[in-house]
């Protein structure tokens, strides 16, 4: 091969269909990435400490972006794709995201044409909000595109990712699984939705902190089951409240999506395998007085999602695919 060949075949290289995809999770602590090949398996991880406020956070994402191409070996040319997952209310479709506490943006923000800008990628950028990043996330670690799947998270907030056949299911207005927000008690306490009695105000963080009562340290579930198991009433209480709506928000997922697979997942499911098990206590309670109810076969559609600290990250390289 001579120099003139060389000459003339580089440019077709650089040309090359862009085929691997950046998954960025934009947590208010951390930014964590990775970059997927095309068959989805991971070949670069990094994560920095999170930057707050729109400079701060678009200058942590063009770092960690960076740091994941120069460990892959490529430029932003060969990447197809770059998706994010964020917590806060997100529109995927303007790409624009806002009310992101954690993040210090307020307004709303058109992170997507942003970043583009700053990456050189621009209209390659998806946002998404976390849960839903994540609900990709467990999809793809676990092999299940073609199956559909529900993903509970309990941190702050109470919320579902449902992925159906390895696509996201929104919904009409973008409000499909917002689950926490379904009243099961019209004479509960009021929801800072306006609504009284919402799931998300028994299985939450805030609805733990909130039955711990004003004054107290923030609630560590952990301690809080591990003071059930001895006898604490007030923990017992806790967790009964918190077992009893995960398992409600269970039957309303089977009842009006049917997924194959159910994940519990955020900050309570951290407990683990005692959650898991209250819940399906609960669950069980439930089946013993509805031959309906038993027949749906729900406790062997649950469990805790994947420990695996880069799930979001790994679902967010899935946006926009
Ligand atoms: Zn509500």
């Amino acid at each position: 091969m001579n120099d003139l060949t060389l000459a003339a075949e580089q440019p077709a290289a650089s040309l090359a269909c862009p085929s691997f995809a950046i998954g960025l999770d934009v947590g208010g602590t951390k930014v964590r990435g990775v970059i997927t090949d095309p068959s989805g398996a991971i070949v670069a991880g990094a994560r920095q400490r999170t930057r707050t406020g729109v400079d701060g956070v678009l200058a942590t994402i063009e770092a960690v972006v960076d740091a994941l191409l120069a460990e892959a070996g490529i430029g932003i040319d060969a990447v197809a794709r770059v998706g994010l997952g964020v917590p806060g209310v997100v529109d995927p479709t303007a790409g624009v995201i806002s009310h992101a506490v954690n993040l210090g943006i307020e307004d709303p923000f058109d992170i997507a044409a942003a970043l583009g800008d700053r990456l050189g990628a621009p209209g390659r950028v998806h946002v998404e909000n976390d849960v839903n990043a994540a609900a990709l996330g467990v999809t793809e670690a676990l092999g299940l595109r073609s199956s559909s799947v529900a993903v509970i998270s309990s941190g702050t907030g109470l919320a579902a990712g449902l992925v159906v056949e390895g696509r996201l299911w929104r919904g009409h207005r973008g409000v499909a699984g917002e689950i926490g927000h379904i009243s099961i008690d019209p004479a509960g306490p009021v929801c800072k939705c306006g609504q009284r009695g919402c799931l998300e105000l028994y299985a939450s963080g805030t609805a733990v902190a909130r039955m711990l009562g004003p004054g107290a340290p923030p609630p560590r579930m952990k301690h809080i089951f591990a003071a059930a198991a001895s006898g604490d009433a007030t923990s017992r209480m806790i967790v009964d409240t918190v077992a009893e709506a995960l398992a409600v928000t269970i039957r309303v997922v089977t009842l009006s999506m049917d997924p194959e697979r159910i994940f519990l997942m955020g900050g309570l499911a951290s407990v683990g395998t005692p959650l898991r098990d209250a819940v399906l206590d609960a669950l069980a309670k439930a089946e013993r007085d509805s031959p309906f109810l038993l027949a749906l076969r729900m406790p062997e559609r649950v469990s805790l999602a994947p420990d695996v600290a880069d799930l979001p990250a790994r679902g967010a390289a899935r946006l926009g695919a």
